[in-house]
């Protein structure tokens, strides 16, 4: 069994907290046999910051392109509020994006069946969702250039953005998002605002010609954005994967995510292009930010985190039976009743971050002896 190399950096806040759950299951995964990793740990963020001066180091930029999979905590709180703008705790962040080109950005909505009470759509509508929305990362609206506020002739100030995207970009996260369906439901929508946007025009046109030469075994189906914030909102489960670009994907990520409940539940994934041997940078971590609110008191949901984990087993290490059975291990502590006070509902058992933790291990090991 080659082990894998795996790259922590827990950031700052609940960051560490959340992570420490992450390593417990790790741990559970060796004692079992059932993968061996190779781990370092590094800072990132305001901790980084207060160790070496930068968001991140140098050195751990460097363990981070030799691992197969990063997991990021949290970074951020209000004690390096006044650190200059390119040393922020998310600079750190973003340089780990940059340098590592990910430019596909996965978020899964999954509503488990314990939870569905906790989204503020009917039952019905939510019970059993499992989509997955594929954002382009890297381009559009919030790089193109021209990007700048100017003042007119006039004295009326100007602001402008640029939406652009060339094909190589649309074809890329087209096909991120084609092979993603071929191991799901083999369905692709693909949203865009081609009836205003020549942004649009182009994506619809490349996503098509990608589906045609190569995935004529995945549907797709072509949906205005709009039209697609709606659906989400109306009838979620009619989708399998969704691609679309960075700003509709921003958007929609978010409210496809919130209608399964708490931000500790949501994990998410930044994927790279392939490399000559067929690897992909790739980092994954929670949605939620550092919580400086909880830090420091144990109750944070390490749920985010170690479902990030699980992205990793699946699209990192190919090793899918593993990642279902933490996402039903997950599941199954939740069954049981185990809610930590961000999900905190009647007649359930409060737990903290590390009783969370223990519970998805008794889970693992619960299910893994059936
Ligand atoms: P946040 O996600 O940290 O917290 C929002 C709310 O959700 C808080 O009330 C918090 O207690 C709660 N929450 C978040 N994660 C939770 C968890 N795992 N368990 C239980 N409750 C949880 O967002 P914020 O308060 O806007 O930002 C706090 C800091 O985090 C800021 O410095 C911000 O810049 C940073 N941030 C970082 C990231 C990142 O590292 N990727 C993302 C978002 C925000």
């Amino acid at each position: 069994m080659t082990p894998k190399k795996l790259l922590l950096l827990p950031g700052d806040g609940i960051g560490p907290e959340v992570m420490a759950e992450v390593k417990r299951v790790v741990a559970w995964f060796e004692k079992a046999g059932r993968a061996k990793f190779e781990i370092e740990e590094d800072l990132v963020g305001g901790a980084a910051y207060d160790a070496h001066g930068e968001a991140i180091s140098d050195a751990a930029m460097h363990k981070a392109k030799a691992a197969d999979a990063v997991i990021f905590g949290a970074v951020g709180g209000s004690k390096w509020d006044k650190v200059p703008y390119a040393q922020r705790p998310e600079a750190g962040l973003l340089r780990l994006r940059k340098d590592l080109g990910l430019f596909a950005n996965l978020r899964p909505a999954i509503c488990y069946p314990a939870l569905t009470e906790a989204s503020s759509l009917k039952r019905e509508v939510v019970e059993g969702l499992d989509i997955m929305i594929v954002r382009e990362l890297t381009g559009g609206v919030y790089f193109g250039e021209p990007k700048e506020i100017v003042t007119l002739e006039s004295g009326e100030m100007r602001a402008v953005d640029t939406q652009v995207y060339s094909e190589h970009e649309i074809e890329r996260i087209a096909r991120v998002a084609f092979d993603l369906a071929r191991v799901r439901g083999k369905r692709v929508a693909s949203a865009d605002k081609r009836n205003v946007m020549k942004t649009g025009v182009l994506w619809n046109a490349v996503v098509s010609r990608v589906h045609a030469s190569t995935y004529k075994d995945v549907e797709l189906t072509h949906i205005l954005a709009d039209n697609c914030a709606m659906q989400l909102v109306r009838w979620p489960k009619q989708f399998d994967v969704i691609v679309t670009d960075n700003l509709f994907g921003d958007i929609l990520s978010d409210q496809a995510a919130m209608a399964t409940g708490s931000l500790g539940m949501l994990p998410s994934a930044s994927l790279g292009g392939k490399d000559a041997n067929g690897r992909r940078a790739a980092l994954y971590e929670p949605v939620h930010g550092s919580a400086p609110d909880i830090a420091g008191k144990g109750i944070a949901n390490p749920i985010a985190t170690i479902a990030s984990f699980g992205m990793a087993l699946r699209y990192s290490f190919d090793m899918g039976a593993e990642a279902d059975l933490l996402d039903a291990a997950i599941a199954g502590a939740l069954a049981k009743g185990l809610r930590t006070a961000d999900i905190m509902q009647d007649g359930m058992t409060k737990v903290s971050t590390a009783g969370m933790g223990e519970g998805i291990c008794a889970e693992l090991e619960r299910l893994s002896q059936l």
